[in-house]
């Protein structure tokens, strides 16, 4: 059962008491197609069920739907139904990492991924060798929904589902973690009259819900209404103050050209899922220099690869520099379970490590052994840590002459640094060390404590 362990990795929430909730009450609700009809005969052991395939094949929707909804229950962000020659393994995709949750038989994979067509409405799902889809989860928060995808493989039908927050998920950007420095410079930031906002992050690490709680503080705190509208490919959560548009970059409606269609609205903020051709990145700078606020993100480790990667694409190092408020680079760490957390003294390399990365290093660190509230995982949720940074003068040049990266790094300007979070967030016993490893990127956190860019 190492997967269960695995499995409830970084939720603050006991996983153990959601999941039974779940298979007692929001699984009814999955999608108004599922058949029920032995909905009494569930026990309150859910878990265990949904931990082990169906014998029969003829149970194989009832479980499907029920994984499904039982991995969104517990924050997953991806179903995989991976084919394989001798049967099918179905993975799971919590804080990032895929987690095995049990493997099949061919014939049980086939079934699925045929339920999964008809669930997703797929336009032929019988035919058509790619297929998309989505459907509805209504469970653990509403307008939930689920992104369908079925590739052909050798091997069989591989579907992924992407699981979507509904709009019960809570957006507020005190309750992300921020320090509030950090808070206070984004807030500024989203007060100017124009400019780009860009979220830069690995894959997974917050930068979506990060600027979709801008949005929403931003919204909170204004007594007149403010346009807002998203571009997003797929919109990851529904709000309620935004006009919201999907890509379907199949009918013609591309993020460049949702953007065209968008600025001739007159929109006072808009969100650009993300920045990932020269089409978007040109519109978006223009749109930054003529009196819009942009927020988008970007799929990079550090700001100068993203201010890089838009040279790249393009654009001139003085648009780049004049477009852009600033860049929030954002990472989520786990946090350690509150009722298995111990205090030991650091390690010499683990003392260095710190000093190296935070100029300093705490006493007594954490240390989690795992308990039944975790299910042995140490992990009690997650938190957010970011840092903002601003463009200087110099950085137009170092942009233009093609510098190094780390040279363009130094050309920004660290207006609120993570450093002073992130010991914090050590020294009270909330993070293990090992969580630093997390903070690669970081320009606050790569700086010497005397360095230039000390703010
Ligand atoms: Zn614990």
């Amino acid at each position: 059962m190492g997967s269960v362990v695995a499995l409830v990795d970084g939720f603050r929430t006991s996983p153990a008491r959601r999941t039974r909730r779940t298979g007692q009450t929001s699984l009814t609700r999955l999608t108004g197609e599922m058949n029920y009809e032995d909905e009494n005969e569930k026990g309150p052991d859910m878990t265990m069920q949904i931990l082990h395939p169906p014998e029969s094949l003829d149970h194989a929707p009832v479980w499907l739907g029920e994984m499904i909804e039982w991995a969104h229950a517990l924050g997953a962000t991806d179903v995989h139904l991976f084919p394989s020659t001798d049967g099918g393994r179905l993975w799971v995709r919590l804080n990032g990492d895929l987690q095995e949750i049990c493997s099949y038989s061919v014939d049980l994979h086939t079934r699925m991924v045929s339920r999964l067509k008809v669930l997703g409405r797929c336009t032929d799902y019988t035919g058509a060798p790619i297929q998309e889809g989505r459907f509805g989860l209504n469970g653990v928060s509403r307008g939930g929904e689920a992104r369908l995808s079925i590739i052909p493989t050798l091997q069989g039908e591989k579907a992924v589902i992407r699981l979507l927050a509904g709009e019960n998920r809570k957006l507020e950007l005190d309750q992300l973690g921020f320090g509030e420095e950090l808070r206070s410079a984004l807030r500024s930031a989203m007060d100017l009259p124009q400019g780009l906002l860009l979220a830069v992050a690995p894959s997974g690490c917050g930068k979506s819900t990060a600027l979709y709680a801008l949005l929403a503080d931003l919204h909170a705190r204004q007594s007149r209404p403010v346009s807002i509208v998203t571009l997003e490919d797929p919109v990851e959560q529904s709000l309620p103050f935004a006009a919201q548009v999907n890509i379907e970059a199949e009918r013609g409606l591309t993020f460049g050209a949702g953007l065209r269609a968008i600025l001739r609205q007159d929109p006072e903020v808009i969100l650009i899922g993300e920045i990932r051709d020269a089409e978007t990145s040109r519109a978006a700078l223009e749109a930054a220099l003529t009196g819009h606020r942009i927020l988008s993100s970007m799929h990079t480790l550090n700001a100068a690869e993203a201010l890089a990667r838009l040279m790249q694409m393009g654009s001139p190092p003085y648009i780049i520099a004049s477009a852009l408020a600033g860049i929030l680079n954002v990472r989520l760490l786990r946090l350690c379970c509150e009722h298995c957390k111990t205090a030991r003294t650091p390690e010499p390399l683990e003392a260095e490590r710190m000093r190296r990365m935070l100029g300093q290093t705490p006493e007594k660190i954490a240390a989690t052994k795992g308990c039944e509230r975790c299910l042995d995982s140490g992990v009690g949720g997650r938190t957010g840590v970011g840092e903002w940074l601003t463009p200087t003068a110099a950085m137009p040049q170092a942009l233009g002459e093609g510098r190094p990266t780390p040279e363009i790094q130094k050309t920004l300007r660290i207006v609120a640094s993570a450093q002073q979070e992130i010991m914090r967030l050590l020294t009270d016993l909330q993070i293990a060390p090992m969580e630093l490893a997390q903070l690669t990127g970081m320009s606050s956190l790569e700086t010497p404590p005397s360095g230039e860019c000390e703010s």
